[in-house]
């Protein structure tokens, strides 16, 4: 899920930070130095190339990246596992949203049984 979003922030870049061209005949897209190469004239059909206004799919893309964000929050369940032990240490860490704060050394048993309640917690069954 983290390279979807990955890629939809690439798309989103180029999309706010470029202007693009189309052809309403055979429904291609151009970047403004394609456009310019081929003279703001359609290679396909000849046609004069118009303006896209890509404004409506930058609103989706950041919507979706929106969507996706949330859904990382809800759905990934942090537990810390550190040699640092200190008050402050774990209370920053439950602070940040870790759901528990294991320390070292710690027992695997333990640990083991902590991420599958963990699991078990967090799944959607
Ligand atoms: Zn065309």
């Amino acid at each position: 899920m983290e390279s979807i979003l990955k890629e939809l922030r690439e798309q989103l870049n180029i999309e706010e930070s470029n202007m693009f061209f189309y052809c309403p005949s055979c429904e291609f897209k151009y970047t403004f130095e394609e456009a310019m190469d081929y003279g703001f004239s359609c290679p396909g059909c000849g046609n004069m190339l118009q303006e896209f206004d890509n404004g409506e799919l930058i609103k989706d893309l950041e919507g979706q990246i929106r969507f996706l964000k949330e859904e990382l929050k809800i759905n990934v369940p942090v537990l810390f596992l550190s040699s640092k032990s200190t008050e402050k240490d774990i209370y920053r860490a439950l602070e940040a949203g870790a759901v528990d704060y294991v320390t070292k050394p710690f027992s695997l048993k333990i640990l083991l049984q902590k991420t599958l309640n963990l699991i078990i917690s967090t799944s959607d069954v």
